[in-house]
């Protein structure tokens, strides 16, 4: 996807913070932290949504979810986290590349963070 951020910011054309690559996806320090720590993971290859997760496109999405934990205890998550996906306009969606927020670092409230 030519002008999707998330793929500009994988594919190392636009600058990020990063704090986590492998050759299948990134975590980076979001742009406009709601939390002490928010951190954003982010499949290399385009899918546009949680809508759009399938059998075969799945294993990115369990793959993202083993470095979660990890990531988390790097950061000093250690009494525990928030991860969300929103999906689609009602869910608040506003980069259409699928992504996973770690919030931490505060005693979160009920809302996103
Ligand atoms: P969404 O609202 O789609 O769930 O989350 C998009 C997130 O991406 C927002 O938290 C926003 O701050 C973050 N974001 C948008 N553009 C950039 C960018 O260029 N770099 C980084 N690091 N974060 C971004
Ligand atoms: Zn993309």
């Amino acid at each position: 996807m030519s002008d999707c951020i998330f793929c500009k910011i994988a594919a190392g054309e636009i600058p990020s913070n990063k704090v986590y690559e492998d050759d299948r996806i990134i975590a980076i320090h979001d742009l406009n932290p709601m939390a002490p720590v928010h951190v954003l993971f982010i499949p290399k290859t385009h899918i546009c949504c949680a809508n759009a997760i399938t059998e075969e496109n799945s294993d990115i999405i369990a793959h993202i979810f083993t470095k979660i934990p990890v990531v988390a205890k790097e950061l000093g998550l250690e009494n525990g986290y928030r991860v969300v996906n929103n999906c689609g306009e009602d869910g608040g969606q506003t980069v259409m590349h699928i992504h996973f927020h770690l919030l931490g670092g505060k005693k979160l409230s009920l809302g996103m963070a």
